[in-house]
């Protein structure tokens, strides 16, 4: 199961009923945070994201309202006494950041350790998912990322009994460990279709991003602006219209959308949500605290 809650779903600057940029996903008491804009430490507390949990953040790009954030939660995670090392993921730039932060945050008890992700591409693993970077269509370096949640395929007990693998073997081969000569493949069909949750902000509509959207559980999407009259503001900004998210979503055959990042101008989301809703009707407009849990298919 993954659970995503969008701990803020506001651009630019934090109002009282909207936060900044954060995303969490969580699985297998792991999370991954996308994105840190000020005041998320507290957004976690309040929508009930554990500190302790966090083994990743990984930033978009390194606009203010992305990345406040960042040097009070590292304070608070030092506070409570981490010591597990904390993964920092981002576009060129990263190192320098948070050396920067460090000044006014550091020294810290645990380890930070920085992956910065040339050209916004790279794929790496926070246990039990697998991230993978792309590019997105702003007015600075900006990454986009998915979040997999791998299955194995279906255990079958008549391969393991003609095997002759013993019984006592069955679960750890199953979990998709090699025990002595028996491997996961001997009894393992093939894989089946994991879970995927992609991160798009802040981006024009890109096909970097339609690509990695392609069959998504759930995309959350750039939808900064509301009213179509301000797609060409959008253009130039290098943001989305929630008409434009909409569309990406339903080209991309995503299976939910989640609209965010609204500018602090958008006060009623709902012409906005029904903008999206033209071409994708199950889009859903961002709002803080919103959480979903998704699950593998039946099959
Ligand atoms: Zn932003
Ligand atoms: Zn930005």
């Amino acid at each position: 199961m993954v659970r995503v809650t969008l701990l803020g779903c506001g651009g630019t600057q934090p109002l009282p009923q909207r936060a900044l940029s954060a995303l969490a996903v969580s699985a297998g008491g792991s999370t991954v945070l996308i994105d840190c804009g000020e005041g998320t430490q507290a957004a976690c507390r309040r929508w009930g994201v554990n500190l302790f949990r966090i083994d990743a953040v990984l930033l978009t790009h390194y606009h203010g309202d992305h990345i406040f954030g960042l040097p009070g939660l590292w304070q608070t995670m030092a506070g409570m006494g981490r010591t597990a090392p904390l993964l920092m993921a981002g576009p060129p730039g990263l190192e320098a950041l948070v050396r920067a932060f460090l000044t006014v945050a550091g020294p810290l008890p645990f380890a930070l350790r920085t992956l910065e992700l040339e050209r916004c591409r790279g794929q790496f693993e926070v246990s039990p998912a697998v991230l993978e970077a792309f590019p997105l269509k702003h007015r600075v370096d900006c990454c986009g990322y998915a979040y997999r949640l791998p299955r194995a395929g279906r255990f079958d007990p008549a391969r393991a009994r003609a095997a002759n693998i013993p019984l006592a073997y069955w679960s750890r081969l199953q979990a998709g460990e090699t025990v002595g000569r028996f491997t996961p493949d001997m009894v393992l069909g093939p894989r089946r279709r994991g879970l995927k949750v992609v991160y798009g902000a802040d981006t024009r509509p890109c096909r970097a991003l339609a690509e990695a959207a392609r069959d998504a559980d759930l995309l959350c999407m750039d939808a900064t602006y509301a009213d179509d009259a301000d797609a060409d503001k959008a253009k130039l900004y290098g943001h989305s219209t929630c008409r434009q998210a909409g569309a990406l979503a339903a080209g991309a055959g995503a299976r939910r959308l989640w609209l965010t990042h609204y500018s602090a101008a958008v006060t009623d989301p709902t012409p906005g949500l029904l903008a999206a809703r033209a071409a994708f009707p199950a889009a859903v407009a961002g709002e803080d605290g919103m959480s979903v849990d998704l699950f593998f298919d039946e099959t």
